[in-house]
This record gives C-alpha cells, sequence and structure tokens, in this order.
C-alpha cells in the first residue's frame, strides 16, 4: 500500500509542482489513509479500499492521458498505467475477501473454535499435497498414513 502511494505522488508529481504549495496538503489524508490501514485501526481497510480506489483512477486517468501522446515512450507508459491500474483494482477485492477481513479484523472465533475441539496433543496441519487444513497427532503419524481428502502420503 505504501509503496502504491509514493508511486501515485511520484506520477502526480509534475502537477502537484504547479500547484501552490498548500495544495500539498491533499496528501495527507492518503498517508493518514495507509496509517490507519497498516496499524489495523477500525474502518482502516475501507479507507485502504477508499485509496486504492482513488489510486487506480489517478493510475487510468495518467495512462489513458499518456495514450493520447503520439511519443512510444507516452504509450507504453499509459499502458503500464493502465495495467498498474488493474492490479489496483484487483486488490480491492483481495481486501474484501472475507478470509481476509477476518484476519485484517482479528476475528478468531471460527479458528478458535476448531482449536477447541482438537483432542490432547493433536496439531493443526496442511496436507503437503492438497493443503487440506488436518488435526494430526505428530507422534502418531506414520508413512502409510493418507490425506483423507486427496488420498497422497501425509509424511513424504
Ligand atoms: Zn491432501
Amino acid at each position: 500500500m505504501t509503496v502504491d502511494l509514493v508511486l501515485g505522488i511520484f506520477i502526480i508529481s509534475p502537477l502537484l509542482v504547479t500547484l501552490p504549495i498548500y495544495f500539498n496538503l491533499i496528501l495527507l489524508p492518503p498517508i493518514f489513509m495507509v496509517v490507519s490501514f497498516k496499524n489495523k485501526r477500525k474502518n482502516g481497510d475501507i479507507l485502504g479500499m477508499i485509496l486504492l480506489l482513488i489510486l487506480s483512477l489517478i493510475f487510468l486517468l495518467v495512462g489513458l492521458q499518456d495514450l493520447s501522446r503520439e511519443e512510444t515512450m507516452s504509450i507504453i507508459q499509459g499502458i503500464l498505467l493502465l495495467l498498474l491500474s488493474a492490479s489496483t483494482i484487483r486488490r480491492i477485492r483481495t481486501i474484501r475477501n472475507t478470509v481476509y477481513k477476518n484476519w485484517y479484523n482479528d476475528i478468531k472465533e471460527n479458528t478458535g473454535l476448531f482449536e477447541k475441539q482438537l483432542v490432547e496433543d493433536e496439531v493443526l496441519a496442511t496436507c503437503p499435497s492438497c493443503s487440506t487444513l488436518l488435526a494430526v497427532i505428530p507422534s502418531k503419524l506414520s508413512e502409510d498414513d493418507k490425506c483423507p481428502n486427496c488420498g497422497e502420503n501425509l509424511v513424504n
């Protein structure tokens, strides 16, 4: 997120230098957004999404502007910016993902319940072949044990 912001600032910097100095204050809210997001403050994920949306719009608009010029370098930069805009939008979808949201908001209720169901000495492990989450007892794990999901050996 920080990298995106720096890139965004860099891209609009030619514009910023032409504006009065106080106009640079518009950089403060985005920095606040990044800090909230990084520190996982309440609603930080929403601020992060807004920031990514604004950045992807900037990348899109500057990219389109570059494309309209007739120099090869500008067109290449324009295409790169459009790609960047698309990947920024995709990251918004990642933030909206439930798994990500739960991680972000530290919602451990689900995994907490799961951990309570574990018999003593059982640990959570993932299958090396299909990555399914399994409860295994390491001391009783043998080379013949198969994954219940994909049937591959659990011990390589
Ligand atoms: Zn498996």
